[in-house]
């Protein structure tokens, strides 16, 4: 793969934004396609919410917001681009069009990864003329934060993509995991998508409120989650024995069984619920506000972790080392 000093970034929303962010406070230029009437204010507004973080956690050198231009099209954004990182929205008829523009039109050493959050690559490199560079990279909100970036790559994905697009990913203080079967959900969505339908469940079932479910979480499991994931915690769990008497003394529970699994109907009532819920916790705060405190308080968190070298802090101290900016 090139060296990549221009990221080509397609659909420039939520997600388009955050990489958007990331890759120029990381120094580069970024070059994005969207079609949306304002797209361009709107993208840049979603950069300048997420600069304040960039500035704490470390700016490479020339790093510049200015760095970002629009381009007219998808053909002229893939003949710019030294990567490409497609974040449309989630339609696989969409996505797949696209992506065979795109390979129309981009070198063929241009690695080009999809933000989907479970779509499969090899659908979107089903009518590429260089299949082996589409791979899917699927990063977590907000992307300019948070590390985790998971690399799928499809039937006809090389390893070598994978290998420059890793390579890549971490060159831009990310953290890449490589998801090694393809699998509709890939890793991290299928482990969130058990807990929220559960979560829907015991909203629809009146059993919690939204904020009640969120006070489950925030004072007790999530806060081990950030460090030691699901399957430390739980070898912990088991004492001294660790894992072997966790599933004894809790397996049992498992054939209860005390979830659902199967999602809940999404009708007009749970939506109404949950939808209620969320405002009633939000209320006084716009959004742009709660995005600034959340990304506050996950600087405050990695920072934490790296004084023990762990998880997302580790990364993060690693990255200011790079910057020469440790504290
Ligand atoms: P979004 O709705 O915020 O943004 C999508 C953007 O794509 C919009 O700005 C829209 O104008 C633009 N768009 C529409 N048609 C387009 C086209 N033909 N070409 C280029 N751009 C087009 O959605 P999002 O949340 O940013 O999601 C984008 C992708 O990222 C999806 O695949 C989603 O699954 C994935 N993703 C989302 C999250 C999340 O938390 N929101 C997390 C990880 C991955």
């Amino acid at each position: 793969m090139r060296n990549v000093k221009t990221v080509g970034l397609v659909g420039g929303g939520v997600i388009g934004g955050g990489w958007a962010a990331r890759a120029l406070a990381n120094g580069l230029d970024v070059v994005a396609y969207d079609p949306a009437d304002g797209a361009e204010e709107i993208l840049r507004g979603k950069v300048a919410n997420a600069w304040p973080a960039l500035e704490q956690v470390g700016l490479a050198p020339g790093a510049d917001q200015g760095r970002l231009t629009m381009a007219g099209s998808i053909g002229a954004l893939a003949e710019a681009a030294d990567f490409i990182q497609e974040s449309a929205p989630e339609r696989l008829d969409l996505k797949t069009r696209i992506h065979t523009e795109i390979d129309a039109a981009a070198a063929a050493d241009v690695i080009v990864a999809s933000s989907t959050s479970g779509l499969l690559p090899s659908d979107f490199q089903a009518d590429c003329s260089h299949p082996e560079r589409v791979i899917v990279g699927h990063p977590f909100n907000p992307v300019y934060l948070l590390p985790l970036v998971e690399l799928v790559g499809g039937r006809k994905s090389s390893q070598q993509s994978i290998d420059a697009a890793s390579k890549f990913y971490a060159s831009i203080g990310m953290y890449p995991l490589h998801v090694r079967n393809e699998i509709d959900g890939f890793l991290s969505d299928r482990l969130q998508e058990a807990l929220w339908r559960e979560n829907l469940h015991l909203v629809n079932d009146g059993v919690a409120t939204t904020k009640e479910l969120d006070d489950a979480i925030v004072y007790g499991p999530g806060l081990r989650w950030a460090f030691m994931g699901v399957n430390r915690t739980f070898a912990l769990a088991g004492g001294d024995e660790g894992m072997r008497h966790m599933l004894r003394q809790f397996g049992p529970a498992l054939k209860l069984p005390w979830t659902k699994l199967e999602a809940p109907e999404l009708t007009d009532d749970l939506i109404e619920k949950m939808v209620e819920g969320t405002e009633q916790q939000i209320q006084g705060t716009g959004i742009a506000e709660l995005e600034r405190l959340r990304d506050q308080c996950l600087i405050a968190i990695m920072t934490a972790l790296g004084d023990f070298n762990e998880g997302a802090g580790k990364l993060l101290k690693e990255q200011r080392e790079r910057l020469g900016q440790a504290e």
